[in-house]
């Protein structure tokens, strides 16, 4: 098993579980999920999300980014300046488009997140740009003291 600084299994699924977890996916969740699509801009339901919480990866639960990452890049796609574990995403370079650009996907499932651009805010001056159907929000539960 392979475990990440933040405590999580990171050790990669194998492609049946894979398959069985995508099983009630749509066709377009599939599509952007598994065969590196990309959502509409100013489609997605986290792009105005202002909860204060977790986004984990849509297929296999893993934290990508905190919701203190987020920030409002213009774009029409949910922006993060910074991953909740830089263990928990993989970066692929993707020349296939005519430029350079940085391909991003979860390291434990291979789903396709986005990408990550080196155009962002401070301290990272990175833009990890997001599809939201690859992800799901878990809300941070108010703690009573
Ligand atoms: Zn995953």
């Amino acid at each position: 098993m392979t475990t990440s600084s933040t405590g999580h299994d990171i050790t990669p699924l194998k492609p049946e579980r894979i398959a069985q977890l995508s099983e009630g996916f749509t066709p377009e969740e599939k599509h952007v999920i598994l065969h590196q699509g990309t959502e509409r801009p100013g489609c997605g339901v986290f792009l105005d999300n202002k909860q204060k919480g977790v986004y984990t990866c849509r297929l296999c639960n893993l934290p990508l980014f905190d919701s203190g990452a987020k920030f409002e890049s213009g774009t029409g796609w949910p922006s993060f300046f910074q991953p909740y574990d830089k263990q928990h995403i993989r970066e692929l370079v993707d020349d296939a488009h005519g430029m350079r650009r940085v391909e991003i996907r979860c390291t434990r499932c291979d789903a396709h997140l986005g990408h990550v651009f080196d155009d962002g805010p401070a301290p990272t001056s990175l833009r990890y740009c997001l599809n939201s159907v690859s992800m799901k929000f878990v809300p941070a539960t108010t703690k009573t003291p």
